[in-house]
């Protein structure tokens, strides 16, 4: 019998999806144009860099919002393709529809009054945090949840809760409701964890973490390590900026950066790790669905558990360092002659509250975006006014980490998210430490216990296993479906407790 032709999809959908494609395409030139603004770019440029981006983000927007495409999505809808026999395709129109049918519902002019109102809140907040001066932001600040509870109720949810329709930007059927259930018992974990480590007096030795690591030998530490869990140089660089992030142009052309600090040797190594743990989803995504949502990462959320995976749970392991450490002492000789390597493993994982989150440390991190969480909510149903934030804030810390802010650049100022109009974005860094907690038991069900294989410099067996579970995938699992199809669980809090309490209370 003759070989049998590959399945070919009907041609309203093929129309469909090279529309797609193209304006995946077109977005994939803004991501370069920005990831050049961020590390390359003269200072002089940023005005023209600024047309450039608004023209190109106009016309995307335009493209995926127009009538045109409207009518392909429909007829490409009409072809009947289920999910059982073509689950790429059914999985690119579910998204794309509910995509298309979300932006719709804002209206332009409330998406145009946003952009206007966050470059401006942008600007205030910068001076705001530089001068601790959060009377002059707070205007911006009660505009933006303002504007942005004006575009959840365009957009609407099923709950009626405006936080929802805003969530599923970010991590898509997500609801408020479902993350406090896993939020509030991992809350109480973290508290309680912290109270005991808190309460033991072991006192960890962090000095040598802050001595003199020249830049070059951390570039070529960072980088034998990236290369060595399986981040692929042929499709990928590294370069430096001020807030380190991964942008992928393509999942052939993927760009890490890092931020180096000479006399702090954790910012780069480990950011590194965490930003190659994002490039290696984005190499790892099926190429024959590129510019497609079946191509595309899952959710933030998703992301997040591969970066925080490679960062924490394998970067942050004993087996790792003994892999890694002589290497480190070999980069690094003067700075580490003396030390052993068990007292630098218990540096890199000191637990201590402090009050910036990208500093915080694995088990104090996840009570930072809490704090948020619950903040942005009560924000954006009314229940708490602007004006109360900085107090709102420093009680809600003082309470989850016992200490508080003395000023609010370091407590409600600090991050950049809520003057940039991202609200729900907070809560997926936790579900990004939730989801790789579940993940990793589960690969460790399939490949046995990992440990002894990253000790030996061995990464491939958990890369490749993350390549098949997950980064295959891309969309075609909603982010809750997908932990579930992987791990045999929903969403839960129990895998990460266990993993922290077992690292920091019994080792
Ligand atoms: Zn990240």
């Amino acid at each position: 019998m003759p070989e049998s032709p590959p399945m070919s999809l009907p041609d309203a959908y093929e129309a469909f999806a090279d529309h797609h494609r193209e304006s995946s395409l077109l977005q994939s030139c803004a991501s370069l144009l920005s990831w050049d603004q961020e590390t390359h770019m003269p200072k002089g440029g940023a005005g023209n860099r600024a047309q450039q981006l608004t023209l190109l983000s106009g016309m995307v927007h335009r493209r995926q919002t127009s009538e045109e495409y409207g009518e392909l999505l429909a007829a490409a809808e009409d072809c009947g393709l289920i999910a059982d026999e073509h689950p790429a395709a059914a999985a690119n129109l579910r998204v794309a529809r509910r995509d298309y049918d979300r932006s719709r519902r804002i209206p332009p002019a409330l998406v145009e009054e946003k952009t206007g109102a966050t470059v401006l809140a942008r600007r205030a907040w910068v001076d705001a945090r530089a001068n601790d001066d959060f009377p002059s932001f707070r205007p911006h600040l009660e505009r933006i949840f303002d504007l942005s509870r004006q575009i959840a109720e365009a957009i609407g949810s099923e709950s009626g809760d405006p936080y929802d329709a805003l969530l599923d930007a970010y991590e898509p059927y997500a609801t408020a409701e479902g993350i406090e259930a896993v939020f509030a018992p991992l809350r109480e974990a973290h508290i309680s964890l912290l109270d005991r480590i808190l309460g033991s007096d072991r006192s960890v030795d962090v000095r040598m973490l802050h001595r003199d690591f020249p830049q070059r030998a951390q570039a070529a530490l960072a980088r034998e390590a990236g290369s060595a869990i399986g981040f692929d140089f042929e499709r990928g660089r590294i370069d430096e900026t001020a807030h380190p992030f991964c942008m992928a142009i393509s999942p052939d052309d993927v760009r890490l950066t890092v931020r180096y600090e000479r006399d702090f040797f954790n910012p780069a190594f480990f950011g590194l790790l965490h930003e190659a743990g994002h490039g290696m989803y984005a190499q790892g995504l099926p190429a024959k669905q590129h510019g497609l949502p079946a191509g595309t990462a899952c959710s933030f959320g998703i992301h997040e558990s591969q970066s925080r995976m490679w960062e924490n749970l394998v970067g942050r392991s004993r087996s790792f360092w003994r892999w890694c450490y002589p290497k480190a002492q070999e980069a690094f000789p003067e700075a580490l002659v003396n030390v052993a390597e068990e007292d630098f493993y218990r540096a890199i994982n000191e637990v201590k509250p402090s009050l910036i989150r990208v500093e915080a440390d694995e088990v104090t991190y996840n009570l930072h975006i809490m704090l948020r969480f619950e903040l942005e909510r009560a924000l954006l149903s009314g229940e708490l006014d602007a004006g109360d934030l900085p107090g709102a804030w420093n009680e809600t810390f003082e309470k989850y980490l016992r200490i508080s802010p003395d000023n609010d650049a370091d407590g409600c100022l600090q991050d950049i998210h809520w003057s940039a109009g991202l609200i729900g974005y907070f809560p997926t860094y936790t579900l990004g430490n939730v989801y790789a907690a579940q993940i990793y038991e589960a690969a460790e069900r399939d490949l046995g216990e990992l440990e002894p294989q990253f000790e030996r410099g061995e990464f491939k067996p958990l890369k490749e296993w993350l390549n098949r579970n997950i980064h295959d995938h891309g969309q075609i699992h909603p982010p809750r479906e997908l932990v579930e199809v992987v791990t045999g669980s929903p969403p839960h809090h129990d895998a990460l407790v266990r993993q922290l309490e077992s690292k920091y209370l019994r080792s």
